[in-house]
């Protein structure tokens, strides 16, 4: 059993995320022994990683006698959670940054404008097809996600009207890139970089964004 303490500074440092697919797990969060207790592992706050349901039974679960896949080691998910921890922190941070600004004139980017925005780069899960809706019965989409430090508005055309429609409050950004770019930046992942590209609407099941960014060009 975790100490209650231990408990309640785990989920808050971890936002109730799971630590290794980063997805939003609410109540369905469970705190894993980095350390197994059958192994001397401690309940401790160093030895506890919060993770969703399937990556704890992933974590949890691995036949030595029957060794398929590649297993999780202590070290491993040690390290995860670490970066998950800081990756919080540090987009919290931001967010503080900004609410305590003076000066909140927002920049405003139109559809289809080529831009160049400033962000940190990280990777979230959401629930794919068939239903977009749990991650119980959908498969898990994984997309890379750019944190603006300042939230931007958008202007965007309405599909059905045709009327320009003003999105206010822009923070977080879908990136849309082809897989060359995905295996060609995997360092990008948790750093600030410069990316240009076109916004545009989030409209499919599929976008999880506030807005969706087209990248043409990386500055790192
Ligand atoms: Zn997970």
């Amino acid at each position: 059993m975790w100490p209650q303490k231990v408990k309640e500074n785990a989920l808050i440092a971890c936002r109730r995320k799971c630590c290794v697919c980063h997805m939003f797990c609410g109540r369905n969060i469970e705190l894993h022994h980095i350390v197994m207790e059958s192994k001397g592992g401690e309940s401790t706050f160093d030895n506890c990683i919060p993770l969703c349901f399937n990556c704890h039974a992933e974590a949890g679960h691995y036949n030595t006698n029957h060794p398929k896949g590649t297993k999780y080691s202590s070290s491993e998910l040690k390290r995860h959670r670490d970066i998950w921890y800081q990756t919080v922190q540090q987009l919290d941070l931001a967010e503080h940054k900004w609410e305590a600004s003076e000066n909140k004139q927002l920049k405003e980017v139109y559809e289809d404008q080529v831009v160049t925005l400033n962000g940190f780069v990280w990777r979230e899960a959401f629930p794919g097809p068939p239903n977009y809706d749990s991650f119980d019965t959908d498969r898990i989409e994984t997309y890379w996600m750019l944190v603006l430090p300042e939230p931007i508005c958008l202007f965007a055309n309405s599909f059905e009207t045709e009327e320009t429609i003003k999105i206010e409050n822009i923070r977080k950004l879908q990136l849309c890139v082809n897989s060359e770019f995905y295996v060609a930046n995997k360092d990008i992942i948790r750093t600030d970089v410069e990316l240009t590209g076109k916004l545009f609407m989030s409209i499919t099941g599929h976008h999880h964004g506030d807005a969706n960014f087209d990248i043409r060009g990386l500055h790192a």
